[in-house]
């Protein structure tokens, strides 16, 4: 589906070795970004009027690697980074759900929990997710993220002594340059009540090649860090995407996962599995399956809660412990997140527990007393 000049370059580009400092910000500057480029690559397969009104909204960005992902038209890794006009269509959403905004005391850091904070420092990513929960600014030129704001939001983390952990998200941490991302990890490690430090990236899922021997070195002065991956399905997960997890791995970063339940890639128990396995198999233990929030512009890829009730019932019993995330929603008006748990309890008294196990079956344990 391709056209051949932009595969031969795509070739070119993304089978070249992870090492190469510079190739990752050469296939971010060749990334898709217009409906005249699509169109090109998609040989007129697409409705240009459509794509170009959903990108005036919501921006597009689509770089070559994670481009070369997507085997044909409305595949899964097709409806992550294609617009699609339902996102103007959307007549439920929130700009922002999850009252991030109203939880923050300086632009940008959201301090919902006793002891920890969100941090945005990055409003650029890889490839924009059509699905993104921060739709309403992610991406957007006029909204990006100025020193001066960090500088206030380290500050503000300096004065509250009640953070221990520091959650480094965005858009995408990675994004940043080595030196600035460092400076800001340097700023924080000056603060002694700030324990550890977490970074949430889609980087090693979108584009490894961001992830150079330099970026690890310079990452693991700044211990205990731990890095929470993003990935949605199990064809993200690739030759390239696994060295860029196992260089992580090697330089001492506890990896895990989040990924959000999506209709159309990744409703499906035997892929949820498949996909929360093959994280094992690349180091990354599934921490999170979100719920899709109820932003504006992402309806169409909402499911029913007991759908993903479901998926924890398949994957929970039937394969290795390690690659049961915990299934949340994160609840709107800004309550956090929520874990839902298949009912494993069908009779409870003060003498007894009566529990079901994966496969169906009944017991009973006899409470001590
Ligand atoms: C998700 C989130 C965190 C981190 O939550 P954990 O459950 O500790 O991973 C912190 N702050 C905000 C606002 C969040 O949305
Ligand atoms: S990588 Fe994360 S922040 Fe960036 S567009 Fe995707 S979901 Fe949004």
């Amino acid at each position: 589906m391709i056209e051949q000049q932009y595969e031969t370059l795509l070739k070119k580009n993304v089978v070249q070795e992870i090492k190469n400092i510079s190739v990752w910000k050469e296939l971010l500057g060749k990334s898709v970004v217009n409906e005249e480029q699509l169109d090109l690559i998609c040989k007129g397969n697409i409705d240009k009027e459509k794509i170009r009104a959903v990108i005036k909204r919501y921006p597009m960005r689509i770089n070559p690697y994670y481009l070369s992902l997507i085997k044909k038209k409305d595949d899964p890794i097709w409806k992550q980074c294609i617009p699609d006009i339902r996102e103007l269509e959307d007549p439920e959403g929130f700009e922002d759900p999850l009252c991030e905004e109203r939880d923050s005391p300086v632009p940008g850091l959201t301090h919902r929990y006793p002891d920890r904070v969100l941090f945005l420092v990055c409003n650029q990513c890889a490839m924009y997710c059509r699905f993104c929960t921060r739709k309403r600014k992610v991406g957007d030129p006029f909204k990006r993220i100025t020193k001066k704001q960090i500088m206030q939001g380290i500050e503000y983390i300096r004065k509250h002594k009640e953070i221990r952990d520091v959650l480094l998200s965005g858009g995408d941490p990675l994004l940043l340059s080595d030196a600035y991302l460092e400076w800001i990890l340097k700023e924080l490690r000056k603060i002694p009540h700030v324990k550890i430090i977490r970074i949430g990236t889609r980087i090693p899922c979108a584009l490894p090649h961001r992830i150079t021997p330099e970026l690890c070195e310079m990452l693991k002065k700044y211990h205990p860090l731990y890095i929470n991956v993003h990935f949605e399905h199990p064809d993200e997960i690739t030759e390239l995407s696994a060295k860029a997890c196992e260089m992580l791995s090697d330089a001492g970063i506890p990896l895990s996962s989040q990924t959000v339940l999506l209709k159309g890639v990744n409703d499906d128990p035997k892929v949820m599995k498949e996909l929360m396995q093959k994280l094992l198999e690349i180091r990354v233990r599934p921490y999170y399956i979100y719920q899709a929030d109820m932003t504006k512009g992402i309806n169409h890829f909402r499911t029913k809660v007991e759908k993903g009730i479901e998926i924890i019932k398949a994957i929970q019993g039937w394969t290795s412990g390690l690659a049961v995330p915990h299934f949340v929603i994160d609840s709107p008006g800004g309550g956090g997140k929520i874990p839902l748990l298949p009912n494993y309890v069908v009779e409870r008294d003060d003498k007894k527990i009566v529990l079901k196990n994966y496969k169906g079956n009944m017991y009973t344990y006899i409470e001590h007393c």
